[in-house]
C-alpha cells in the first residue's frame, strides 16, 4: 500500500500525570514518532479539557499534513467511559465525573472521535495486532497504579451490562484487615498488589526495622513501588516477601478468572508489570498452583503486552474497528 492511499488514526492515551500521543496506520504502524506532553490539572486538581485540547491541536494539524486519509482520532482515557457515547463518566485520577469529553474533541477539531477505556483499548491493539490474535479467549490486566483488565470472550470484546466488566481488581481479599480502596470498599485485591499497596507494605517493612535495604534507599523520604523491586533485586528479605506476597495475590486472583471463564490467554501490562524482569514469568508459573483443570495448566499462556504501550495503540486501532476498515475476523483490506 502506497503512503497516499494508506489510512491512519491520531491516538490519544490519556493517564493520571501524561498524554501519550501518535499516529497510527491500519497495520498498527506509527507514523509520528510517540510523544509524552503532562496533562494539564487546575489548581483544585482537576484536569482541564480545554488545556487538553490545546495541546492536541498541534497534533491534529501534524495529522492532517501527512499523506493520506485521516479517519478520526482515538482516545484512551484512565478510567470508566461509556464506549457507546465515549462520556468519561468516571475518571478518578482526572476528577472527572460526566465530562463530555469526546464530544468536545470531535466539536473542537471536526473529525470522527472515538474513546474508551485504556484496558479497553489496550485488548483491541492485542486482538488486532499483537500476542492475542486469533485467540478467542483471553484477558487483558494491568497491574500499575491500579490493578484491573478487560475481557475477550469468544472472538469479542466483552462489556457485561454495563460496561464494568473485568474489574477483576475489585474482587475482595480482606474486607476485615484491608485497606480502604478507590472503590469505596476495603481490602479489594488492587489495594495490595497495584504500586500503592506495594509501597505501602515496604513502608510497613522500613518503618518496623525490618528492611536495611529500603531504609538505605530511601533515605529521608517514603518507599516507592519501584524501591521495593530495588531492594527485592538486592536480596532484601523483607522486599523478597513483599513481592512474592504480591505474585502469590495476583496468581490467585488471576487463577480465579481462569477457572470461571476458562481462558487460553492473559496479556499483562502496566508500569509494576516491568518491576522485574521475571515479574510475569513469575506469575506464569505460581498460577498453575490455583488452576482447576490439567487442560489450564498445560494451555494458559501468561504473557507481557505487545507494545509500548498498548493501550495508545488500541485508540488507533478502535477509529479503524468502530468505522468498519478492521474487524477482529480478518482484516477488511
Ligand atoms: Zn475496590
Amino acid at each position: 500500500m502506497g503512503a497516499s492511499n494508506r489510512k491512519f488514526a491520531l491516538a490519544v492515551d490519556i493517564g493520571g500525570t501524561k498524554m501519550d500521543v501518535a499516529c497510527v496506520d491500519t497495520q498498527g504502524n506509527f507514523l509520528t514518532r510517540p510523544h509524552k506532553e503532562p496533562v494539564p490539572f487546575d489548581d483544585r486538581g482537576v484536569a482541564d479539557p480545554e488545556g487538553l485540547i490545546r495541546m492536541l491541536a498541534p497534533n491534529v494539524e501534524e495529522a492532517r499534513r501527512l499523506e493520506g486519509s485521516f479517519e478520526g482520532i482515538g482516545m484512551s482515557v484512565c478510567g470508566n467511559l461509556d464506549p457507546h457515547t465515549g462520556e468519561a463518566v468516571l475518571i478518578p485520577n482526572l476528577h472527572w465525573r460526566n465530562v463530555p469529553f469526546r464530544a468536545m474533541v470531535a466539536e473542537a477539531f471536526q473529525v470522527p472521535v472515538f474513546a474508551a477505556t485504556d484496558v479497553r483499548m489496550a485488548t483491541i491493539a492485542e486482538a488486532l495486532w499483537g500476542k492475542a490474535r486469533g485467540v478467542q479467549n483471553f484477558a487483558w490486566c494491568t497491574i500499575g497504579t491500579g490493578y484491573g483488565g478487560y475481557l475477550f470472550l469468544n472472538g469479542g470484546l466483552y462489556n457485561g451490562s454495563h460496561n464494568f466488566a473485568g474489574n477483576f481488581g475489585h474482587i475482595t481479599w480482606d474486607e476485615i484487615n484491608g485497606p480502604p480502596c478507590g472503590c469505596g470498599r476495603r481490602g479489594c485485591v488492587e489495594t495490595f498488589v497495584a504500586g500503592p499497596g506495594i509501597a505501602r507494605a515496604g513502608q510497613a517493612a522500613l518503618d518496623s526495622g525490618r528492611s536495611p535495604a529500603l531504609a538505605r534507599l530511601a533515605g529521608d523520604g517514603r518507599v516507592t513501588t519501584r524501591m521495593v523491586f530495588q531492594a527485592e533485586a538486592e536480596g532484601d528479605p523483607a522486599a523478597c516477601e513483599i513481592i512474592d506476597q504480591v505474585i502469590r495475590l495476583i496468581a490467585i486472583n488471576l487463577g480465579g478468572v481462569v477457572n470461571l471463564l476458562d481462558l487460553d490467554m492473559i496479556v499483562i501490562g502496566g508500569s509494576v508489570s516491568r518491576g522485574s524482569e521475571d515479574f510475569i514469568d513469575r506469575i506464569s508459573k505460581r498460577i498453575r498452583d490455583y488452576l482447576m483443570t490439567v487442560e489450564a495448566c498445560r494451555d494458559l499462556q501468561v504473557v507481557s503486552e505487545s507494545f509500548p504501550n498498548s493501550a495508545l495503540v488500541g485508540a488507533a486501532a478502535d477509529v479503524f474497528i468502530r468505522k468498519g476498515i478492521l474487524s477482529f475476523y480478518g482484516q477488511g483490506e
